[in-house]
């Protein structure tokens, strides 16, 4: 496994060649299961940002003027490569992030179907010629791509946040920088080694790790060549980054931070509802901003529903993702660690009920353990903020109403979970809650083929489907006579 790792250039990725940051400093990745740190690699400078936003703008005008076609085919070989490789890019997604073995081969997966995806829309793009309604002449409506991007993308999906925008990107025909979260640029590099091998010509895909990303992605948001920012990442990042992109007027996705309910109706089967609170609640170990964070339950059937949640986060097998048996891997640092036990701490002391786990597990890396608890106050913290972990919180409801009223009660709006035994009413609670992504009786939602979001607080813009490549385009009307 060292072997691996000792294979990725720690280079920064800038016009094709790999480099050392200018002022020589470097970043430490640790391994969340152990702490111990398993490479060492190049931290991007603002000068080193700026020379990537100048790669990429040197690149532009010729990536732009490459036929759709051919951009679709560089997309759809980095695909096919990235299958290929799976096992690989798994490898490196579980060292430096901590997820088990399946969420990265599922990640893996999910992120090259982007690739997959965004190929075959390079070929779709099309705009609209109409008669003005006075008849005096043509309208002629047509996207371009915008130009340079900044993606910034944040740790829990080290992959599949970046080819999310990487994939839109260039198949509209922007080219790009990416900076990586410091935490996992590990993927993101050997990532950029697929894109070289697929066929991307230097300078369309340029990688920044850096520690400092105020500085970095401010110097990069401030240069006059950049045209458009995509942040994932938290809410509180992404609106100081709002703030800086307004300076220039930059086009702005930002995919922010959730607060999911998972609403449980009295009429459901309950077994088949804990199968998908387990998928909705765990699927990265809790680590996704479509994570069900609250689960709201109908009083009838609330404590069936704990009891069996319960049982079931009982028996995850925790440990290493690098023993393909575990369920469950550490969280991505020690601050995650403390930030969630502290949540669930304070719960316990305001009257919650622990039905399993509830602490951290003592010892190497940073695991806390599949927790259950109930009787939580409407107005617990654990119930607003982001837990970011494998916790699963639980409180009533009395009836409808009152359940969508829970729901909407927060500034965030990306995911939410519906679960009825009536699908009519389910379609009724679901169009009532103020979320981007809705789940009806399914704990699975993501999708490349759909567009992915969040409202209210939780960002602006969509990726995926074909409203993600729109994101990256900007409409130019022409006014013809002929
Ligand atoms: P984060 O906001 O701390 O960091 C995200 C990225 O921004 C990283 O690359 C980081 O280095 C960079 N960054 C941090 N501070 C910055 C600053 N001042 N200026 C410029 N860049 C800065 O988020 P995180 O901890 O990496 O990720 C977890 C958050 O991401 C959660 O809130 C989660 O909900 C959200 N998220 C959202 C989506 C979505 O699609 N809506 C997907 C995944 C994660």
């Amino acid at each position: 496994m060292a072997d691996l790792i000792a294979t990725i250039p720690p280079g920064l990725v800038i016009d094709g060649e790999r480099v050392e940051s200018s002022d020589g400093q470097q970043i430490v990745v640790a391994d969340p299961a152990t702490g111990a740190s398993i490479a060492t690699i190049a931290s991007a400078s603002p000068d080193d940002a700026l020379r990537a936003v100048g790669a990429a703008h040197s690149a532009a005008k010729s990536w732009r003027e490459t036929a759709p076609r051919i951009r679709g085919e560089v997309l759809r070989k980095a695909f096919e490569l990235m299958i290929e490789r799976r096992d690989e890019l798994a490898e490196v997604i579980v060292r430096e992030s901590g997820k088990s073995w399946a969420d990265a081969q599922g990640e893996v997966s999910y992120a090259a179907e982007f690739f997959r995806w965004y190929g075959e829309e390079a070929v779709r793009i099309a705009g609209t010629l109409m008669l003005a309604p006075n008849g005096d002449k043509q309208i002629i409506a047509a996207p371009r791509p915008i130009g340079v991007s900044v993606l910034v993308t944040p740790w829990n999906f080290p992959v599949a946040m970046i080819t999310r925008k990487v994939g839109p990107a260039l198949a509209s025909g922007c080219t790009v920088v990416v900076k990586p979260a410091s935490d996992t640029p590990l993927s993101a590099l050997l990532l950029s080694g697929i894109l070289d091998e697929a066929g991307c010509p230097p300078g369309v895909v340029n990688v920044v790790p850096s520690s400092r990303s105020s500085q970095t992605v401010g110097a990069m948001l401030g240069d006059p060549r950049v045209r458009k920012v995509s942040f994932t990442g938290s809410t509180e990042v992404g609106r100081m980054l709002l703030a800086q992109a307004s300076e220039q007027v930059l086009k702005a996705s930002m995919e922010l931070g959730g607060n999911a309910p998972f609403v449980v109706m009295e009429d459901v089967d309950v077994d088949a509802a804990v199968e998908a609170a387990l998928v909705a609640k765990m699927r990265n170990g809790g680590e996704s901003c479509i994570a069900a964070n609250r689960f709201l339950c109908h009083e009838a059937i609330a404590d069936d529903f704990s009891s069996r949640l319960a049982d079931r986060m009982r028996n995850l097998r925790m440990g290493p993702g690098m023993d393909r048996t575990n369920d469950v891997g550490p969280v991505i640092n020690e601050r995650a660690l403390v930030d969630i036990a502290g949540l669930v701490d304070d719960s316990v002391g305001a009257g919650a009920k622990v039905l399993t786990g509830g602490a951290a597990r003592p010892g190497q890396g940073w695991y806390y353990e599949p927790t259950v608890v109930t009787q939580v106050d409407h107005d617990d913290p654990i119930l607003r903020k982001e837990i970011f972990g494998p916790v699963a919180p639980v409180t009533t409801f009395v009836d409808e109403d009152q359940a969508v009223e829970l729901a909407n009660d927060t500034e965030f709006g990306l995911a939410a979970y519906v679960f009825s035994g009536d699908l009519g009413r389910a379609m009724r609670i679901a169009e009532s809650i103020d979320a981007g992504i809705v789940g009806i009786n399914r704990g699975f939602v993501s999708d490349p083929a759909a567009p992915f979001g969040g409202m209210k607080q939780s960002g602006l813009g969509r990726e995926g489907g074909h409203d993600g490549i729109l994101e990256f385009m900007e409409t130019q009307y022409i006014a013809a006579a002929w």
